[in-house]
């Protein structure tokens, strides 16, 4: 190992100092050379009105090194308090969610003995964005967006991942049936990604079905690549049916500094009892080393976690009567697994990080096309009328200049299919387009001479791209 590593850490709440402590323990023992620079976060900044949970402070000494190990903290109850995850992946701009899920058989119990996959989650956008709207007490609207170069950059990382750690896979789970344009979008990326990388097999699943095999035969999947929410929902499903959460690290990358912490929470039960299992926090370490291209340290303390676990040496969240030799308490583990740096696991396969993987970003290019303003849609609110009635005052809107095309309700078309339906909502959707070349203030112009009565809640104007509607149908 050259230059020492700079690494920011934060001890957390509940079990967090514990585990954090232990995980130290065992990297200075495998001969690591870090730099340790502490930064306070959580509860304890909670209680001092800080809204973030991290302490100004922390960003200094987090920009000026190269990673930064993080253990879990206790949510404060109540409202007003920004999630600490959402704010350092955003400072930090963590784009890449990594969760790898292996199981352990049989020394930890599991269902898929063979399971050993990598999820890679987009962490920037989708509908985490919390962009919502609310045009009326009874209806909710949050806003999907997807982008090319978010989706590039996340879907490149995920099959240079794959081919620095010998993977053979990269599978693709979206609902492109159903969403044509957003999941649409990260499904053409992928593909078009996926051509650079004709030594690693692609694969795309529509999400329900995915998931569905996933959870069935999760051995059949080698490294998967996922927008925020799907992403978010199947890291914890695989990291459950590995064997435990409680064992799972994660790593966030993409700028300068990245981030790493166990998946689990602060467990404020079992804190101050030394009893904590350190495993998925030094996990998160392990992931750390690799990503800083440390990966012979990464391998060395790995294979000593896997040959504790083959010895018998185990926490009491994993320990198991006949399977289990002796039941340790956090510190004591750190120090087994310390005293087996340097020796192989011998049932369990060894771990193998590979080399160092590049961390040169996917360079996007813009899309260019023309771009052609054909018309709007404007939604509005109407909670008392007929759809015949309100079809016949929207067709009294057309015009020379835009033409009534269509009316839906919540995707269902009432004109000019004009079928009765049983259920509506009270926000409707009228679509006007124009054969003429006009601009966005005539559109405004042509919405704000609708009748006062009419409560126009929002509205889009529609485009074609290279010819192309870049709108939903209905
Ligand atoms: P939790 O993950 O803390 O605990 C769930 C269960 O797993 C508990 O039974 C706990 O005892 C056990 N457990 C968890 N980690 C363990 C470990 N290392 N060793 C042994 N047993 C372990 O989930 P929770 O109870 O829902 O949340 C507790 C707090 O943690 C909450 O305030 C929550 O918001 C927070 N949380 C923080 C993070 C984070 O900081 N990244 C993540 C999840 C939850």
């Amino acid at each position: 190992m050259s230059a020492k590593l700079k690494i920011a850490y934060a001890n957390g709440d509940g079990i967090g100092p514990e585990i954090m402590e232990a995980t130290r323990l065992i990297l200075e023992k495998s001969g690591a050379s870090i730099e340790w620079k502490e930064v306070l976060i959580g509860e304890k900044v909670f209680a001092k009105g800080i809204k973030t949970g991290i302490d100004p402070s922390a960003w200094e000494i987090i920009f000026s090194s190269d990673a930064f190990l993080k253990a879990p903290i206790t949510t404060p109850q109540g409202g007003g308090f920004k999630s600490l995850n959402v704010t350092f992946r955003s400072r930090l701009g963590l784009f890449a969610n990594i969760r790898p899920c292996r199981a352990f058989s049989p020394f930890v119990a599991t269902k898929h003995p063979k399971m050993d996959l990598i999820v890679i989650r987009e962490n920037e956008e989708d509908l985490y964005c919390g962009i919502e709207y609310q045009s009326h007490p009874d209806v909710a609207t949050s806003l999907k967006t997807i982008t090319t170069a978010r989706s590039e950059r996340i879907i490149d990382y995920a099959f240079r991942y794959a081919l620095s750690h010998g993977r053979k896979k990269v599978s693709c789970f979206t609902k492109d049936n159903i969403m044509k344009r957003s999941d649409g979008l990260f499904h053409a990326v992928f593909e078009k990604i996926a051509a650079n990388y004709p030594q690693i097999e692609s694969e795309h699943w529509i999400v329900d079905i995915g998931s569905a095999k996933l959870a069935d035969h999760p051995e059949n999947f080698d490294v998967i690549v996922l927008e925020n929410l799907y992403g978010d929902i199947l890291s914890d499903v695989t990291a459950q049916i590995a064997g435990s959460v409680g064992l799972a690290g994660s790593m966030n990358v993409g700028g300068k500094v990245s981030m790493f912490e166990a998946i689990h929470g602060s467990a404020p039960k079992r804190a101050g009892q030394n009893i904590a299992n350190p495993s998925a926090l030094l996990w998160a370490a392990i992931y750390m080393l690799d990503h800083l291209g440390e990966g012979a340290i990464a391998e060395t303390i790995a294979n000593a976690w896997l040959y504790t676990m083959e010895e018998g040496v185990h926490t009491y969240d994993v320990f198991t009567e006949g399977q289990s030799k002796k039941k340790v308490g956090t510190l004591e583990f750190a120090e087994v697994i310390s005293s087996n740096l340097g020796k192989i696991p011998k049932f369990l396969t060894k771990a193998s990080f590979g080399k160092a993987h590049s961390h040169k970003e996917y360079e996007h290019t813009q899309t260019k096309s023309s771009k052609t303003l054909v018309g709007i849609d404007l939604f509005f609110i109407d909670e008392t009328a007929s759809i015949e009635k309100l079809v016949d005052r929207w067709k009294n809107y057309s015009d020379e200049s835009f033409t009534l095309k269509a009316i839906s309700n919540q995707g269902s078309l009432v004109y000019p299919k004009e079928t009765e339906t049983s259920v509506t909502t009270p926000e409707w959707r009228a679509r006007f387009l124009s054969k003429k070349k006009l601009s966005p203030s005539d559109y405004f112009a042509f919405a704000k001479q609708l009748s006062t009565n009419e409560q126009i809640c929002a509205l889009y104007l529609l485009f074609n791209h290279d010819e192309k509607p870049g709108f939903s149908e209905i």
